[in-house]
């Protein structure tokens, strides 16, 4: 298990501008519960574009996608992307013009993660369950430095393997703020 980042330097105004190393303890992750919960019939994103107040969790959000914070972040700067419309394949419930749109919101997402913390790799990708979260959703995750080869890619994502990170309630905050600056986008 690598050693993992975080914690921020702060300039005006409070906001952090930039993360810098620092390691959270782990929790074990609970696969079992973890998949009572998505297979309840609910869908959580759906779930999180209709919450008011809108949710911590949330980074930001447009009229087409919102930017939301990993509930069970394996790596320090986790972030996931998904349409708000309630969509489920990836490709195939895209039109090509959609699917751009969707990559490009991808794109400068991936590009302020990179930017805010310390970011060897930056992983992209898209899983998803037919038997439990269906909505179509990205994930971004920044590789830190240092990270065995053994513990990087899937084993550096899976929650059930690497355990996920403890990260306290205002440095998740901080995080998505510096995010939102970086983007120049408002709040949830
Ligand atoms: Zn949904």
């Amino acid at each position: 298990m690598g050693r993992v980042l975080l914690v921020s330097t702060l300039d005006e105004g409070n906001t952090p501008s930039r993360f810098s190393a620092m390691s959270w303890p782990r929790a074990e992750f609970d696969l079992d519960a973890y998949e009572r919960k998505v297979s309840d019939g609910s869908c959580f994103i759906c779930d999180l574009t209709r919450s008011d107040p809108p949710s911590d969790e949330i980074v930001y959000r447009t009229e087409s996608h919102i930017a939301f914070l990993n509930r069970f972040p394996t790596l320090e700067g986790y972030v996931l992307l998904a349409p708000v419309e309630h969509r489920e394949q990836v490709i195939r419930d895209y039109s090509l013009d959609e699917y751009l749109e969707l990559q490009v919101a991808l794109f400068k997402l991936g590009r302020a993660i990179s930017e805010v913390v310390d970011t060897e790799r930056l992983y992209v990708l898209s899983l998803g369950s037919q038997q439990g979260n269906r909505h179509v959703h990205w994930h971004l995750a920044a590789l830190p430095p240092g990270v065995p080869v053994s513990s990087q890619q899937f084993s550096a994502l899976m929650p059930e393997k690497a355990g996920y990170l403890m990260i306290p309630p205002e440095e998740r905050l901080r995080f998505a703020a510096r995010i939102r600056q970086v983007l120049k986008e408002p709040g949830p």
